[in-house]
């Protein structure tokens, strides 16, 4: 792989272990409300350090389709807008990361999501010498509300749309296959509310650690995904 010159200087410091598989390891981690554009970034950041997106919610909604014992079990909390409980979250995200593609390293997206979940990685990812960089995306509520219910979803590549700031090139079908787009059952506003309090209830606990720590890299959410790609690159060089 040829690495954009960002990279290189992202990659030393993340690596603290002597693992020797694990050499050059880069490990992102996106927090930001619901809505804020976490996929979209993670997935920009994926191709541009070419390490793959860890979607807790995507693994999830894996097991709900799949119809598996797990995803039977945390199906409820998830038309509902709570929090999966960590004995069904964390078991799914670390067989994931146990993968070998995550030898390189990873982008998280929606794990942390409470104080709790934050101590867990810091202990699974300090096994592995590996310390994250942590962005949030920054995001005023009034416009998460418009963000979550414009979106639509792609079924079948999980690209994600917006009908009002992001539309398909044609109405209701996905650019990259022309599959139907969906909204997500969590996407109604009834669930939407719940959702953003969740957000602050839970969430924020674990920002607020990251913050303490000052390891915190604030990014401003509310403008293009070109734009916020540009800050983001722009935050991971070091000062
Ligand atoms: P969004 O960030 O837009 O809310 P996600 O796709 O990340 O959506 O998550 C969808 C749902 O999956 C959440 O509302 C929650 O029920 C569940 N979920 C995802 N990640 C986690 C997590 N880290 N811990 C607990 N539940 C989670």
């Amino acid at each position: 792989m040829t690495a954009s010159p960002a990279l290189t200087i992202l990659g030393p410091g993340l690596l603290r272990g002597n693992e020797k598989d694990l050499s050059g390891a880069r490990v992102v981690v996106l927090l930001g409300p619901p809505g804020a554009g976490k996929s979209v970034q993670a997935r920009r950041l994926s191709n541009d350090y070419s390490i793959p997106v860890i979607s807790t919610g995507d693994l999830l909604r894996d097991h709900v389709t799949r119809d598996t014992k797990l995803g039977r079990l945390a199906d409820p909390y998830m038309k509902t807008g709570r929090l999966v409980p960590d004995s069904l979250m964390n078991p799914i995200l670390e067989e994931r990361l146990s993968q070998p593609d995550c030898r390189r390293g990873f982008v998280l997206d929606g794990y942390p999501r409470t104080l709790a979940q934050a101590e867990s990685l810091d202990g699974l990812l300090k096994k592995k010498g590996l310390t994250p960089h942590v962005i949030l995306l920054d995001v005023p509520t009034e416009r998460l509300l418009k963000l979550l219910a414009g979106r639509r979803v792609c079924p079948r590549c999980q690209r994600v749309y917006n009908i009002h700031y992001q539309p398909p090139k044609k109405e209701g079908v996905c650019d990259a296959d022309g599959t139907p787009l969906v909204q997500r059952p969590d996407d109604r506003e009834e669930v939407i509310g719940r959702r953003l309090e969740t957000y602050q209830k839970e969430t924020q606990p674990a920002i607020d650690y990251y913050s303490r720590q000052e390891r915190l890299l604030h990014v401003n959410g509310d403008q293009t995904p070109e734009k916020v790609a540009a800050e983001i690159a722009s935050k991971l060089l070091p000062p």
